[in-house]
């Protein structure tokens, strides 16, 4: 029997470790599993966890108004720390980039206790982009005891950083898996037209944005390119399901509601994952500065249009079914009147292809973790010896 701690906080992370969490639970005479929230994003996690029936075991409750990233940090590693003293994981299991997955991983290596760092190995080098997730994701590539990288780029970015090859392992990423088991689910709406009649018969630009390096001046750039576009092109309907940052709510609902009179542009709320699921499946194409949005366009057949100027996500414009056109307003409207227009370039983009996964790719962590747990798996060139806790 397996011990395995899964600590997440936001919406990324219930979306990738549910397929994980939902295996083990399956495999009741392996796994002992548990769950605990940070708090860091609770009101955009907590329908996640209903839906996907996640039932935290622990809450830290870390969310304070305003909060900093040290707060969120600092908030992690005291909270946790008793905690792996009282549930003594044989594992503790992380996903991404977020600052709690990388406090997280602080946490349990003060404790001696071996870290899986799910989807490891992306990087774009630079640190302030995506800002703070590319230093969170270097800190993770040092001290975790196995990394699961979703692609062999990513596995291959490891290697060169001098991690051990035996410490790696390509599994695919694991969001693929949840978007599969979305798409086999009878709660996947099959028409969103439904819930947004203005939608009908026209090409749909799915829009989601929330990198905290495009707040202001990039993220102004983008909604007034969102807003020509919906104002030039009548054949257009934009969806915008808008982050509750208000950094990100605040300048979108100014700059865009002027155009929600045509009809043809919605501000919603979060939606929740089928829904966003069916949204990407009736897209004409999407518009995001999302990982995840990237990693699930090429697997449902849509151009992706990145509002970012580097991505640790090269996979997708590998295939040419990406690409990345930064926050320029022009540069914004000029890609996308291609996709709505020239019939050509928009075919070349919309084929499914999956670079990130196959939708199987929680059966691998776990293999994975199985194998390392009973060869006894040293933590930091130590045999595994006797606990710190
Ligand atoms: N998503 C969702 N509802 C929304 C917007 C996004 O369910 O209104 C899902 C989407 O399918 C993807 C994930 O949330 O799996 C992406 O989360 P986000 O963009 O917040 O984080 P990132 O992937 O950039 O870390």
């Amino acid at each position: 029997m397996t011990k395995l701690l899964f600590v997440l906080g936001t919406r990324p992370e219930a979306i990738k470790l549910f397929p994980v969490i939902r295996l083990a639970r399956m495999l009741p005479s392996d796994f002992d599993i548990k769950v605990c929230t940070t708090g860091q994003h609770r009101e955009m996690l907590e329908p996640f966890l209903r839906l996907f029936d996640l039932r935290p075991d622990h809450d830290l409750a870390i969310l304070r108004p305003d909060q900093t990233l040290s707060g969120i940090v600092a908030g992690v590693l005291e909270g946790l720390d008793p905690l792996l003293v009282a549930e003594r994981p044989d594992w503790l299991l992380v996903q991404g980039d977020t600052s709690t997955a990388m406090a997280a991983v602080l946490a349990a290596f003060h404790r001696n206790i071996p870290i899986a760092h799910v989807e490891a190995g992306l990087r774009t080098w630079d640190l302030n982009a995506p800002f703070p997730e590319e230093m969170n994701r270097q800190v993770m590539g040092r001290v975790s005891t196995l990394h699961l990288a979703p692609t062999v780029w990513s596995r291959d970015n490891l290697l060169r950083e001098g991690v051990p090859e035996d410490r790696v392992v390509v599994t695919g990423n694991t969001g693929i898996d949840s978007l599969r088991l979305a798409r086999e689910s009878s709660t996947l709406s099959k028409d969103v037209s439904v819930r947004y009649p203005s939608i009908a018969g026209r090409k749909l630009m799915l829009v989601t944005g929330h990198r905290r390096e495009n707040f202001g001046q990039g993220l102004a750039d983008v909604c007034t390119a969102i807003r020509r576009l919906v104002e030039e092109n009548q054949d257009l309907a934009v969806v915008f399901p808008v982050h509750l940052n208000p950094n990100v709510s605040e300048p979108v609902r100014r700059i865009l509601s002027p155009a929600v009179a045509t009809g043809r542009l919605i501000l919603d709320e979060p939606v929740d994952y089928p829904t966003f699921v069916s949204l990407l499946c009736a897209a004409h194409l999407i518009l995001t500065d999302s990982g995840g949005v990237q990693e699930e366009a090429p697997s449902v057949g849509k151009p992706c249009l990145i509002t970012r100027e580097k991505t640790e996500r090269p996979e997708g414009l590998e295939a040419g079914v990406a690409r990345l056109v930064g926050t320029n307003t022009e540069r914004i409207v000029s890609a996308v009147e291609d996709l709505l227009n020239n019939p050509e370039a928009n075919a070349a983009m919309s084929r499914v292809v999956n670079p990130y996964g196959d939708g199987h790719s929680a059966e691998r962590v776990l293999a994975a973790i199985v194998q390392r747990s009973s060869s006894g798996f040293d933590l930091v060139g130590r045999s595994r010896g006797p606990s710190l806790l």
